[in-house]
């Protein structure tokens, strides 16, 4: 029996638009639901608009840097719905670029939540559609522990439509979304708290950074609450907020941010109608092709928490669309050496292994590290350090691990992670000529281990 599509993709985020556009432009019939925002979680309440907001917040350090070089501003004014407005017009643009892309590209939209009805069959609003392959692209959703008063506290997908700038913010948790709204929020002149429940952030990140991290934002004046977790939030009779730690301590607030990990996106999916099977963590189970255990639905992103980035969504899509449809041309997605940013402030960057996982996968390791004041900040009353370290593999001498803490750290490792997946050594790195005065150019000018 001929299907009404070749692929039917359910979700239009970062994953979904990809193997879609792919997929239409190698001659398949493509049908894409979405039932919320084109773009998906990236470009609507993701990578995006927190990027922008970051920037907004890296503002007030600016200001005041430029005093120094001779810049006069009397008490610069910050208003949070100036800068909510312009990041929602622009949303609003990218979610326009989105749909004429899809449509471009030849692909059939329908803006309205899916449900799978069978192996071959989903219902968008009323209507069924069956296609020989679907694939589930159906994203991730914000945890927030099950706690007395949980519905008081917001997530990333509440942050970024406040009405005002919250005066005292608790952040709680200690991933990327934890720090960079922790980052934001105090950018922007909020008493920000960060409470995370272990001993210190960043779990699987290097040592080194982390710690750094951890001063950084200390000397900014942020409180980092380590050993803390909240046991119930209550809401103050004038409209304020009172969190109760697990230890008894109470914590007055004005908005409590949970990012405590996201869940996959599965609510009304009739999965139930397939053989599609969930991992141990709740996530679908694919194959490494991205098939789940019903041959004819595939999966794809966050929806599988394998790595939730959004580069790593596009490279599935682009393979699923590839092996479907242009086999040919298939490779399979390289996990390996995946560079990854924390957009705090400041920045974190990083690609390959930490010095820690290094050893303990049995590498001999010599480590470089190098710390300094950059040198825009020497005319400044900024203390902040960057931090810059290589994992060198002591045998081979290939580079393991390359980390950062500074400003544009994200933009220096993009390029660092090209030489480490090439198999750049650390000699690659000694005879390569710096580009001066820059900060990047300390990654070919460390000369001298700090460990064995
Ligand atoms: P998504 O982009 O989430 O898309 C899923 C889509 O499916 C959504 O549009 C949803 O509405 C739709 N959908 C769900 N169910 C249905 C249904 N039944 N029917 C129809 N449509 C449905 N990654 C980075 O690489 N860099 C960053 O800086 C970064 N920052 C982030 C900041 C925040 C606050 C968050 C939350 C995430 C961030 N990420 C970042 C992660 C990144 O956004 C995700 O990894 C990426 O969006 C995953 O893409 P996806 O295609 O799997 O899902
Ligand atoms: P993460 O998984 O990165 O971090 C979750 C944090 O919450 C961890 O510190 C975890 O602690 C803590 N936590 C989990 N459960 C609880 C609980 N019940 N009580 C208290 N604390 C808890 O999730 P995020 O929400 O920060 O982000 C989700 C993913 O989105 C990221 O992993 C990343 O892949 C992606 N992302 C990427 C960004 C980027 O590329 N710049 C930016 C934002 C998100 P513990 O360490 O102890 O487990």
């Amino acid at each position: 029996m001929p299907y009404d599509f070749d692929l039917f993709v359910i979700g239009a985020g970062s994953g979904g638009v990809r193997a879609a556009r792919f997929a239409a432009g190698f001659g398949a019939r493509v049908g894409v639901a979405e039932s919320r925002y084109l773009g998906g979680t990236c470009v609507n309440v993701g990578c995006v608009p927190k990027k922008l907001l970051v920037h907004g917040a890296h503002y007030a350090e600016d200001f005041e840097q430029a005093q120094g070089f001779g810049w006069r501003m009397d008490h610069p004014q910050f208003d949070w719905r100036t800068l909510i407005d312009n990041k929602d017009r622009e949303i609003t643009r990218l979610n326009g670029i989105y749909r004429n892309l899809l449509l471009n590209s030849g692909v059939t939209l329908l803006e309205d939540h899916a449900r799978l009805v069978d192996k071959h069959t989903v219902d968008v609003a009323g209507k069924r559609y069956s296609a020989a392959h679907v694939l589930i692209a159906t994203g991730g959703w914000p945890e927030v522990p099950d706690i007395p008063g949980k519905e008081l506290a917001i997530t990333s997908n509440e942050a970024f439509f406040l009405k005002q700038l919250p005066k005292r913010v608790l952040v709680v948790g200690g991933g990327y979304i934890a720090v960079e709204f922790a980052s934001i929020f105090h950018g922007l002149g909020a008493e920000t708290s960060l409470l995370y429940r272990k001993e210190l952030f960043l779990r699987g990140f290097d040592g080194a950074i982390r710690q750094h991290l951890k001063e950084e934002l200390t000397k900014k004046g942020m409180s980092l609450q380590f050993q803390s977790d909240i046991a119930r939030i209550d809401k103050q009779t004038d409209g304020s907020l009172l969190a109760t730690l697990k230890d008894g301590r109470k914590l007055p607030a004005d908005c409590v941010f949970y990012a405590t990990g996201r869940r996959p996106m599965l609510d009304n999916l009739g999965l139930e109608n397939t053989g599609v099977e969930l991992d141990e963590r709740g996530f679908i189970k694919v194959d490494e092709n991205y098939v789940s255990t019903e041959p004819s639905i595939l999966a794809i992103g966050d929806v599988i928490g394998r790595v939730q980035l959004t580069p790593v969504a596009l490279a599935e899509g682009m393979a699923v669309a590839r092996r479907l449809f242009r086999p040919e041309e298939y490779r399979k997605v390289d996990y390996q050496m995946i560079p990854t940013a924390v957009f705090s402030l400041p920045n974190i960057a990083t690609v390959g292994l930490s010095e820690e996982q290094a050893r303990e996968k049995g590498y001999s390791v010599t480590t470089y590290e190098s710390r300094f004041r950059p040198l825009k900040l020497t005319l400044t009353q900024s203390q902040e350090r960057t931090l810059m370290k290589l994992v060198v593999d002591a045998k081979t001498d290939h580079v393991l691990g390359c980390h950062m803490v500074g400003p544009d750290a994200g933009e220096i490792i993009q390029g660092i992670a090209i030489a480490i997946k090439a198999g750049a050594t650390k000699q690659t790195f000694d005879e390569t000529i710096g580009i001066h005065p820059t900060a990047a150019e300390e990654f070919v000018t460390m000369r001298t281990p700090t460990s064995h």
